[in-house]
């Protein structure tokens, strides 16, 4: 999906001291000094004359959570039509293109689920419900969920987060609007761009937002991890240990899944695929970000891989947008991980729905940091599983964001590989 430009547009005022702290030591400091409060309020023990001031630790995080669950449904909204409004792609490259998408975001998905099934992270600790009741997950019901899927009214899944319906109205307008803008193209009219513009600018609406909420992540983090630790210790931070573990391990099998791919279908070594991505894989990192990656990405395909320019840009520039495998998988693998702590595992129809909203919520997540947890919200209403569990997520998100941004990263860079085919550049080409 697309950040437009203008976002990172330079700031015409100098920005204050503290927010030119990169986020993630933000977020560092926040758990740091969310630990010494915590063990100051009673690390597991705390006294009745603070239980009061414990309960209001979790405001920020309810309210970051709150802000991401309203963000999340018009944000994939506007990330499916601007998409389908702004998005050029040639016939049979453009089929070939979504075919590789879909691939490769289904295996990340089943990837994530096999390891959270096998590992069963969810299940090597305690980790208590941060805020608030919980709530019984849904049942499966395919007929329920397929009379379901045509809401009562246009806006109502914008109101009721129903992922499923949502999807339903974004491809529909997406689709038409589409076919409008080719045929008034196609005769001449101009008719179709104020919607275009007006999507665009919602759009970028949104994800300025989405900043001003990812900026209070950290105030987030201290109050949840003061009030978690003060209540119950550190013994909840054991299960978040191993999903961070079962997230790293399902990421780099991911990552062999890629290599394999671009052994047997494109002319490019792995070896050489793995040399020449480093630099895009470390932007990746440190920035935290695909779409701030993406120049790097380009650059590295181009030159330092050697793959012909359209299939660079198709891969690095459509596939940073919109192709969020990494995302996918952490997506899936948290709602699993939610689950087993809930004791309340999810069957295979319920995982179903897991794959069938990770896809989208992965398509709708913006490159941007962090921007995976807008979206995760929807994939946990879409089961029942309760979304006041992301707050315990955020406080390892800084750092599995990192990690599945390089996946995203280097899914960009499979997808332009085997685009590329199986035959190298000629020297005419090049
Ligand atoms: N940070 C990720 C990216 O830029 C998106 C996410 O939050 O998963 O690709």
């Amino acid at each position: 999906m697309n950040e437009t430009d203008s976002i990172d547009k330079p700031q015409t005022k100098p920005r204050p001291w503290w927010q030119r702290i990169p986020l993630t030591l933000q977020i560092v400091i926040a758990l740091i000094l969310a630990v010494a409060l915590g063990v100051a309020l009673g690390a597991g023990n705390p006294s009745e004359a603070n239980k009061t001031f414990i309960e209001t630790l979790a405001i920020p995080a309810e309210l970051v959570l709150k802000a991401l669950r309203a963000l999340a449904t018009p944000l994939i909204l506007m990330a499916v039509l601007h998409t389908f409004m702004t998005t050029h792609i040639p016939g049979r490259a453009g089929r070939r293109l979504a075919v590789l998408l879909f691939t490769n975001t289904t295996v990340a998905i089943v990837i994530g689920l096999l390891v959270a099934n096998v590992m069963r992270p969810g299940t090597w600790g305690n980790l208590a419900s941060p805020i608030g009741e919980q709530t019984a997950p849904k049942s499966f019901d395919p007929w329920g969920l397929l009379k379901d899927a045509v809401p009562k009214a246009v806006l109502e899944p914008l109101v009721n987060n129903n992922v499923i319906q949502l999807i339903v109205i974004a491809l529909c307008f997406g689709i038409v609007l589409r076919a409008i803008k080719s045929e008034q193209v196609a005769q001449g009219q101009t008719t179709y761009q104020p919607i275009e513009q007006v999507i665009g600018v919602l759009f970028e609406a949104i994800i300025r937002i989405l900043h001003w909420v990812i900026a209070l992540v950290p105030l987030a983090v201290f109050g949840i991890v003061a009030k978690v630790v003060a209540e119950k210790g550190f013994e909840p931070f054991k299960s978040l240990g191993a999903f961070v573990v079962a997230v790293v391990v399902a990421l780099a099998l991911q990552a062999c899944y890629y290599l394999t791919r671009v052994k047997f279908g494109s002319w490019v070594k792995p070896q050489n695929f793995l040399r020449g991505g480093t630099d895009a894989f470390l932007t990746a990192f440190s920035t935290d970000s695909s779409v701030a990656t993406m120049p790097v990405t380009f650059e590295a395909l181009q030159h330092k891989i050697g793959v012909r320019e359209t299939s660079a840009s198709l891969g690095a520039l459509v596939g940073a947008n919109f192709n969020n495998d990494g995302t996918a998988l952490y997506e899936a693998m948290s709602a699993l991980f939610i689950s087993q702590v809930l004791g309340q595992n999810l069957n295979l129809g319920q995982q179903f729905v897991v794959i069938l909203t990770s896809i989208f919520a992965s398509v709708g997540a913006a490159g941007i940091p962090e921007a995976g947890l807008v979206t995760m919200t929807l994939v946990f209403t879409s089961v029942g599983l309760p979304t006041q569990y992301i707050a315990l997520l955020i406080t390892v998100d800084w750092f599995l964001d990192r990690c599945r941004t390089v996946i995203n990263v280097m899914g960009d860079m499979t997808v332009s590989a085997l685009l590329d085919g199986k035959k190298p550049r000629s020297v005419d080409e090049a």
